[in-house]
């Protein structure tokens, strides 16, 4: 059994400090693990997980949706409030923290989660069938009281006891349909929000540093180059790309988009794709105040325009405190295929691989026509506002998709020495706090499995496969994409706005 193998003394390895490795590791030393060290290729410590100074994990982020709404997969809607109490009792401590005991890159004023609300707007005029199973969900959990569906009378009336005067208004309708007489279809879910994304990851690792884990950070110590295997093939350690050797008992696999690179033989379970997200840079504060107020998260919500995945594949998020609109277009997740070497192996296979705006080079990246065209649409209908300022920058987030969307952490079949922890799927930000717990229990006792267990475990589909069973030769290709220039990014109607 793993659990008598693994004692608390062990030597554990952790490849990857986004949320996976890191949530991994807080657990992990919270249960008493105390030879933890977790190896990534980014210099987190300099760059804080910031994007704009070379940070590219899908972990490094201004904001990610924490929302509890998972239509029929309840494990992940508890997932999800379990763990709400955390992130209020982290907000709490940063904020009552002295600036000098923060670690870099955070300030006691920052929230790390946001609960604005989260709009599920529907554009079809009706709720999705996720939205139904997900409003049955809540009722059996006795949480109804949390979703208000718009139009609703018994909603509407509840939401008016709910909300600020004022509130309900600009929340539920961020997009003023109402005003223009056109229809508004949707559900505002009042326990979701944001969370800020590489300032949450950057106190997790405060934390984890609190509780012993150590972290070797950088290209050349941090990068993991290969795989120590034994005579049967059981993994026992790491090489990184500066040729140093470490031992474990165990090492957790938990590089996001880069995992099947590093190790191919789990590309049949998940594949690397690309999520296009643009940016609205507001005008300064004091040229632009009522821009400022309107987008702000007191009056502005996570919302989403037709659901993600499908209609128009688009969501977005009240302003950063920098003055920033992200919104994101999902509704195509686009694959990178190349030949990739396994080091440990000495076998070439083709998959589909991250191209970020530093990774394998830095390079000035472009998003998809395809997502430009989306975004822009959804803009000029709902935010003129922000046509009149144009798109001021992109990027490609790289997900990790498993063939059914759900995460894998599982030991590798005939291989105890290594645990997969993976597949976030687009969803994985949220469970930061309570993910770990779940990679605890499966490492200690992997026969047992639980809800979790059963439904991260190395696993085959029959049929379609989330469409990793395309391939290259699949539509997503982005080499048959178009991609969009900066002239795509300007808005044609902007100067009539
Ligand atoms: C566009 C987009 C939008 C998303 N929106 C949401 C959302 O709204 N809500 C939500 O909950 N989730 C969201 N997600 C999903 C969420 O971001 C991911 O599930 C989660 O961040 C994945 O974490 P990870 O640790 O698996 O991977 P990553 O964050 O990518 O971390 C992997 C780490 O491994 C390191 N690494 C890679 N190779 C090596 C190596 N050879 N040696 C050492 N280190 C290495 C990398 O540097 C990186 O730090 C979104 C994802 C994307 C891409």
């Amino acid at each position: 059994m793993a659990s008598a193998r693994l004692t608390k003394e062990c030597p554990i390895i952790i490849v990857g400090a986004g949320v996976f490795g890191l949530s991994s590791a807080l657990h992990l030393s919270q249960a008493g693990y105390k030879d933890i060290t977790v190896f990534d290729k980014q210099p987190y410590a300099e760059n804080e997980y910031s994007t704009a100074r070379g940070a590219d994990a899908a972990s490094a982020d201004l904001n990610k949706v924490m929302r509890m709404s998972y239509g029929e997969e309840i494990e992940y809607q508890r997932l999800a409030f379990d763990g709400v109490d955390t992130w209020n009792a982290w907000n709490r401590e940063i904020q009552s923290s002295k600036p000098e005991d923060l670690p870099r890159g955070l300030k006691p004023s920052d929230l790390i989660w946001n609960n604005c609300g989260f709009l599920r707007m529907s554009t079809d005029g009706r709720l999705s069938a996720m939205e139904r199973a997900t409003l049955g969900n809540m009722t059996r959990e006795g949480l109804r009281q949390t979703q208000f569906v718009i139009g609703d009378p018994e909603d509407e009336e509840r939401a008016r006891s709910h909300f600020q005067p004022g509130e309900w208004e600009k929340k539920s309708d961020p997009f003023g349909r109402r005003r223009q007489g056109k229809e508004l279809v949707g559900v505002f879910d009042s326990t979701a929000g944001f969370v800020e994304a590489s300032k949450a990851c950057t106190w997790v690792m405060h934390l984890c540093r609190k509780n012993g884990v150590r972290f070797v950070l950088g290209k050349r110590d941090g990068q993991v180059a290969s795989f120590i295997k034994d005579g049967n093939g059981k993994t026992v350690g790491i090489r990184t790309v500066g040729s140093a050797e470490y031992r474990s008992k165990l090492v957790i696999l938990a590089a996001g988009s880069w995992t099947p690179y590093l190790f191919p033989a789990v590309s049949s379970l998940l594949e690397t794709t690309a999520g296009s997200v643009v940016f609205f840079q507001l005008p300064p504060r004091d040229r632009a105040p009522d821009l400022w107020d309107r987008f702000s998260p007191e009056n502005f919500p996570v919302f989403s325009y037709g659901g993600w995945s499908n209609g128009h594949g688009i969501g977005g998020f009240p302003r950063t405190e920098n003055g920033i609109v992200k919104i994101g277009y999902r509704g195509t997740k686009y694959t990178n295929y190349e030949d990739v070497l396994d080091p440990t192996t000495g076998r070439t296979h083709r998959i589909s691989v991250p191209k970020t705006a530093y990774w394998p080079q830095t390079y000035d990246p472009a998003v998809t026509k395809q997502a430009v065209d989306a975004i822009k649409e959804v803009v000029k209908e709902a935010m003129p506002e922000l046509a009149a300022i144009g798109i001021t920058g992109c990027r490609n987030c790289w997900y990790t998709d498993s063939l059914d969307n759900g995460f894998l952490v599982d030991y590798v079949p005939n291989d105890e020495g290594m645990v997969v922890c993976s597949g976030g799927s687009g969803h994985g930000f949220k469970f930061l706090p309570t993910l770990g717990r779940e990679v605890v229990k499966i490492i200690e006792e992997p026969e047992v499995k639980n809800d979790y267990g059963r439904l991260w475990q190395w696993r085959t589909k029959e049929g379609p496969k989330n469409g990793l069973e395309q391939g290259e030769a699949g539509p997503r290709n982005w080499k048959k994409q178009i991609m969009a220039t900066k002239e795509d990014w300007k808005f044609e109607e902007a100067s009539r706005i």
